[in-house]
């Protein structure tokens, strides 16, 4: 669907709620900036490739940049100041995975804060009164219908091989979650108290076999769960507490929303309940107390040894200075 015809957050929801469009961008936060360069790291398909890399230009997140090959002039595509500040999602996403998934197979690397040094799984905090927040001390007020999402691109599940042996790269619950235009709709539905089957089906304009296979996911990843009333008439789903984890990725798309797509008209305001302001949703170290600034995080191996030659890591989200 066309942005002119979005609100906002149904905007950001379609370009980001997409496993590559994500992937895409992690590494363009690492310092990607050629279309060889993402196939090759992502394993990803060209014509796949090539539509995300069209849509996070037409989005505002990337911006194209001529290069002289030694064949002929192509475009690398860098961050714009909108994109760059995507990074708070990026961590988010990781801080949900690191506190909320247990993985049998690779250890996530831990994020240091460069002020103080330490290592940090950085809380949601309001920033206009400086107090952690949960989902819980919010109310969203919508300003119009969430809208119907646009039917999701299809990927294969297999193209995640290439990917899924390297941690920073390859979120999987996270992709249950926001992997694809219908979970990132229903995700969306929850945050908003949207209950009932047939509320879900009617608000986000989803089929009801497409709604129940996206309800089984999530509640089989437990961020949703079942409620059914004594008489098993009422069937409701609810955020479980993995699920309200979630929050500050959701509040940190709204708030990007309403920055960088004020084109595009509002369609929800998150209130932070105790001071009564609009929620500055911001991530802030949990060992000095200080809100995180893109320039001052980095991703390292827990145990702080270098690591091997061909790891995704230690590398930070800052981009090199040719980023730029
Ligand atoms: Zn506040
Ligand atoms: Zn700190």
């Amino acid at each position: 669907m066309a942005r002119h015809d979005r609100d906002r957050i149904g905007y950001a929801l379609d370009v980001l709620g997409d496993q590559w469009a994500l992937l895409v961008l992690q590494q363009a936060f690492f310092g990607v900036r050629r279309f060889s360069d993402w196939r090759d790291t992502l394993g990803v398909s060209e014509p796949v490739l090539a539509a995300r890399l069209r849509l996070l230009v037409e989005a505002g997140i990337l911006y194209r940049r001529p290069y002289r090959d030694a064949q002929r002039t192509r475009d690398e595509y860098r961050l714009t100041d909108a994109g760059l500040e995507l990074w708070e999602i990026l961590v988010a996403i990781w801080a949900w995975e690191y506190r909320w998934v247990r993985r049998r197979d690779v250890e996530l690397p831990a994020l240091i804060h460069d002020l103080c040094g330490h290592t940090c799984d950085p809380p949601l905090t309001c920033g206009h009164c400086g107090r952690l927040v949960t989902a819980r001390d919010t109310t969203a007020h919508r300003d119009r219908e969430v809208g119907a999402a646009t039917p999701p691109r299809r990927f294969r599940r297999s193209g995640w091989d290439s990917v899924a042996d390297r941690p920073l790269l390859f979120f999987p619950e996270t992709m249950t979650i926001i992997g694809d235009r219908w979970s990132t709709a229903v995700t969306a539905g929850a945050f908003l108290g949207i209950r009932r089957f047939s509320d879900l089906e009617r608000e986000l304009g989803i089929r009801p076999s497409v709604l129940s296979q996206r309800l089984g996911q999530l509640t089989e990843v437990g961020v949703l769960e079942r409620r059914a009333s004594k008489n098993g008439r009422d069937v409701r789903y609810g955020l479980t507490e993995k699920g309200m984890g979630f929050f500050p990725v959701f509040a940190l798309v709204v708030d990007w929303a309403d920055r960088w797509l004020d084109d595009l008209p509002s369609s929800l305001t998150i209130v932070h309940r105790a001071c009564g302001e609009r929620l500055d949703p911001a991530l802030t170290c949990d060992r000095c107390g200080v809100r995180l600034e893109r320039q001052q995080v980095h991703f390292a191996r827990p145990d702080g040894r270098p690591a091997p030659a061909g790891s995704e890591h230690p590398r930070d989200l800052r981009p090199s200075p040719m980023a730029r």
